[in-house]
């Protein structure tokens, strides 16, 4: 097993990225620490309930809760996998944590996207809150308006998609996770891609760069 993490704001497409190579690539596999946390949230777990509060206000939950998370899914995953790890680390605390876990990590993408650009990506963003697909009411549509092409459920708007929390999550994206940058290039590890090329592109600039 070995990990590649991606980098970048919240709506900078990271997660469609992933989701993408994961689909179409058997040893990938796609762990997104806000589809864990959303996750326990929906069944109601201890964890679930902590960290609600945190997400509805666009906060990062407490390190603990999400590394014992992403910790579990570590090692349940062997053998010959490349684990695209989307959302974790987002702190340097978090970083360390990783580090101290041992886990191969082959390269750290960050895919860059300016802020402006972020607004009007999550105002159309729809997801499957079956399957975790991701779509864009202009830049990537469901083919029948409002239904999920992979599963057919009806897709929904993230509570913390609205415009006023989507402030406050850039505000700490650049506080706490922004750091991330000079953290990983201190390593050599990390690698940029221009995230503004279209969903198909940034696949394929992503996959070149890991
Ligand atoms: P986005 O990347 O669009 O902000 P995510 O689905 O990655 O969305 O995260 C949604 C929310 O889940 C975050 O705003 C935060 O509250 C919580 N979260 C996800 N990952 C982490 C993490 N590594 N540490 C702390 N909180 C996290
Ligand atoms: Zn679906």
């Amino acid at each position: 097993m070995n990990i590649v993490i991606l980098l970048g704001a919240p709506g900078s497409g990271k997660g469609t990225i992933a989701g993408r190579l994961a689909a179409e690539d058997a040893s990938m596999k796609h762990v997104s620490s806000g589809d864990l946390l959303r996750g326990a949230v929906a069944k109601g777990t201890e964890a679930g309930v902590e960290a609600k509060g945190f997400m509805d206000r666009g906060e990062l939950v407490p390190d603990a809760l999400i590394a014992r998370m992403i910790k579990d899914v570590i090692a349940e995953t062997q053998g010959d996998v490349t684990m695209l790890l989307d959302g974790f680390p987002r702190n340097v605390a978090q970083a360390e944590i990783l580090a101290a876990t041992g886990a191969p990590i082959r390269s750290v993408v960050l895919v860059d996207v300016p802020d402006a650009v972020i607004a009007d990506r999550i105002a159309g963003r729809r997801t499957c809150p079956n399957c975790k697909a991701g779509y864009h009411v202009k830049a990537l549509p469901p083919k029948v308006e409002g239904v999920c092409d992979r599963c057919g459920a009806a897709l929904v708007i993230r509570k913390d998609d609205n415009p006023e929390t989507v402030k406050d999550r850039l505000v700490v994206y650049h506080r706490e996770t922004e750091p991330l940058i000079a953290y990983y290039e201190g390593k050599g590890l990390l690698r940029r891609i221009d995230g503004n090329q279209g969903p198909e592109r940034n696949a394929a600039a992503f996959k070149a760069a890991m």
